[in-house]
């Protein structure tokens, strides 16, 4: 792997591109949620297939495909991250994140199975959290059932966070918006019902919410216990991809952080909503969920309060893969 440029500062969020040869490109992150210092928060955010098949409307990262990575391929992002951070491999980090969410539906690829699965031996972190969001597939139930193993005997008493994407209720939209053949509510329900477990923390159905989305609290209480699942309820961060479809957000990053209905209605029915508005400076740096610094660059079209950061380039780093 050779990390060939980055963009960002170092007190929000680094974004860095790396080469793995045959033209592929794929990006990482890593950012740290002000004020916390980065002692208390990290996050990184890495890829897992070269390109994404699923082409949400809302995404710069999805679109034309060219396979998986390995787990080596994936562990190169992350030690990549550590060994700058923390070379001796020792991370003392109460809340370290690992997301698998920059490019790619992470249930398209075991290879994070196997990433998951060694990941508490290669470094000592106890505060170690993977994280996996997905827009829940259809079709690569294996994958599910094994990351219900792993996160038992691996990460128990909250140690793994497990999110589903909806973005809205209406089911008609939400094909719209992720254009591939994915489970329902109900299967959602039934697989979540048996991943969760007491002490687990709750799962996510996160809301990346563009106006016009409908989020229906009757329809998620008919599928959803707010005693196994929480919403979060984020901006549709500023993408090429949003731009092209004219979508545009519902929460507003640069207005006043009030009350919002479809919280309160949420709230109203028993669920913990979380409201994450975020750094606008990650928008403008190009870390934030579905943005993609190179399909910004290739489509060279402005966007609203996103990618305003220069590339820097990286002389010549390289990273030997499964060393
Ligand atoms: S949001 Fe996720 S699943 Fe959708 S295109 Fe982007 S990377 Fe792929």
């Amino acid at each position: 792997m050779k990390v060939t440029a980055v963009a960002g500062s170092d007190q929000v969020a680094m974004v860095y591109i790396a080469d793995f040869g045959r033209d592929r490109a794929v990006e990482f992150v890593e950012s740290i949620q002000q004020p916390l210092p980065r002692d208390k928060k990290w996050v990184l955010m890495v890829s897992t297939l070269f390109g994404c098949p699923v082409k949400c409307r809302m995404c710069d990262a999805g679109g034309s495909y060219h396979g998986k990575l390995s787990s080596d391929e994936i562990f190169a992002q992350i030690d990549y991250l550590v060994q700058k951070r923390f070379p001796d491999g020792i991370i003392p980090v109460e809340k370290f994140k690992i997301q698998f969410a920059r490019m790619g539906e992470p249930s398209f690829n075991s290879s994070v199975l196997e990433v998951l699965a060694e990941l508490p031996n290669r470094y000592h972190a106890a505060g170690l959290i993977p994280s996996l969001s997905t827009i829940a597939p259809a079709g690569v139930n294996l994958f599910y059932e094994r990351l219900i193993e792993i996160k038992e005997q691996l990460y128990p008493n909250g140690h793994f966070q497990f999110q589903f994407s909806l973005h809205t209720t209406d089911v008609s939209l939400r094909d719209e918006l992720i254009p591939v053949k994915k489970w329902s509510f109900k299967e959602m329900a039934e697989y979540g019902n048996r991943f969760y477990h007491p002490g687990d923390r709750k799962i996510t159905l996160n809301f990346a919410l563009a106006k016009g989305m409908p989020v229906d609290p009757g329809i998620l209480l008919e599928y959803f216990d707010p005693a196994r699942y929480l919403v979060k309820i984020t901006p549709l961060n500023p993408t090429c991809q949003a731009a092209k479809y004219g979508l545009s957000s519902y929460l507003d990053p640069y207005g006043p952080h009030c009350d919002h209905d479809i919280a309160r209605l949420l709230a109203d029915q028993g669920y913990e909503v979380i409201v994450a508005v975020g750094d606008v400076e990650e928008n403008q740096i190009g870390s934030n969920c579905g943005q993609y610094l190179l399909k910004y660059l290739e489509e060279g079209m402005p966007v609203l309060n996103g990618y305003t950061y220069e590339l820097q380039a990286i002389p010549t780093y390289e990273m030997r893969i499964g060393q």
